[in-house]
């Protein structure tokens, strides 16, 4: 039986790979700072670590005189445009730390596949209406905050492992990704969970605040897809980075107004001051599509899923409302 281990796995992207590589046959190891909030974790084992010190990381590779085959990292201090704009040097501090000692330990340990996963947010800011960006064009680099930077950095810290030792490094960089069992509230949440809150939360008759204008041109990606595409990139044969992502562009306001129809409640959209990002994303799928690999769930679709998690939540964490 083939071994797993991933890193971050009581977050949203980790716990639902953790069912992904469940369904394949692996043994399963998680790892993650804290348990998982929303769901029982279908792994083999579950360890507490904090990923920032080395002995920690040589703790979750270590299996009984063996060594995992395919290491997934997907730990990161990690949030929404809110968290990312205020939180920069703990994001610059401790996934730099994890990264670092993850990558250095999963080679000492004979690892032989490890996957990072970085960010659309390695790329420059675009335009609406811009052409699509390949994987290379990452270069010259001018990510739009720290958050891009320092996956920027551990992407190339990965690569340059697989060029002088060994270990197989797949690098993805994803898109925004959105579904049930992810961060809904408390300031690390993203757009779509945010959003299915906010209009959860709101009496009919009532208004819905948006950070920014709402013309934010984004690509959303339903989990179910991206954690195929995980799988299939690491499985591949591809060792340079390769972007995960639908081909399905909104608006930020297309998104609330989605929201909102799925409610079926009457609400307005109010636009207020908060940190929106960069103005628009379009980069290349080819890398993927050329695996076989493409999104699947329509963003309608997979809203609608994400909205009846979110205000079951809502519903269970405040019964009376707000
Ligand atoms: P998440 O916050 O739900 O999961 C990250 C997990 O890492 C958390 O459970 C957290 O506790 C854990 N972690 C943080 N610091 C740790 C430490 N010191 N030791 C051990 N565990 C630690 O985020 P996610 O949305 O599941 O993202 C997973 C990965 O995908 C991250 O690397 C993130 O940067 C990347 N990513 C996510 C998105 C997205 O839209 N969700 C987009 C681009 C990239």
């Amino acid at each position: 039986m083939k071994r797993a281990l991933v890193c971050g796995a009581g977050g949203f992207i980790g716990g639902h790979l953790v069912s992904r590589l469940k369904r394949e046959g692996y043994w399963v190891r998680g790892v993650d700072r804290k348990p998982h909030e929303f769901r029982t974790l279908e792994a083999d084992e579950f360890c507490l670590l904090d990923l920032r010190q080395p002995e920690n990381c040589w703790e979750a590779l270590a299996i009984d005189g063996e060594t995992f085959d395919d290491v997934y990292q997907l730990a990161a201090d990690m949030g929404g445009m809110g968290f990312i704009h205020t939180a920069e040097c703990d994001i610059m501090h401790n996934s730099a730390l994890i990264n670092i000692h993850m990558i250095n330990g999963a080679v000492k340990m004979g690892v032989s596949r490890y996957f990072f996963s970085s960010s659309a947010c390695v790329y420059p800011d675009m335009k609406p209406g811009d052409p699509e960006m390949t994987e290379d064009q990452v270069l010259p680099a001018h990510p739009d905050n720290e958050y891009g930077w320092e996956k920027l950095y551990a992407e190339r810290m990965a690569q340059a492992y697989a060029r002088h030792t060994p270990i197989e490094v797949r690098v993805a960089r994803f898109q925004n990704c959105y579904g049930p069992y992810g961060t809904w509230r408390g300031g690390r949440e993203k757009a779509p969970a945010a959003i299915c809150r906010k209009v959860a939360m709101a009496e009919d008759g009532g208004t819905v605040d948006v950070w920014g204008d709402g013309t934010a041109v984004r690509g959303f990606t339903y989990i179910d897809d991206l954690v195929d595409g995980i799988y299939m990139l690491t499985q591949s044969e591809l060792q340079v980075s390769a972007n995960i992502g639908t081909d399905e562009y909104v608006t930020v306001n297309d998104l609330v107004q989605t929201v909102i129809d799925i409610s079926g409640k009457d609400l307005e959209i109010r636009h207020v001051d908060g940190p929106v990002g960069v103005a628009a994303r379009n980069f290349s799928k080819a890398r993927m599509h050329a695996l076989g690999w493409e999104a699947k769930v329509r963003f309608r679709d997979g809203i609608a899923r994400t909205y009846a998690w979110v205000a079951e939540q809502a519903k269970e964490a405040y019964p009376t409302g707000a």
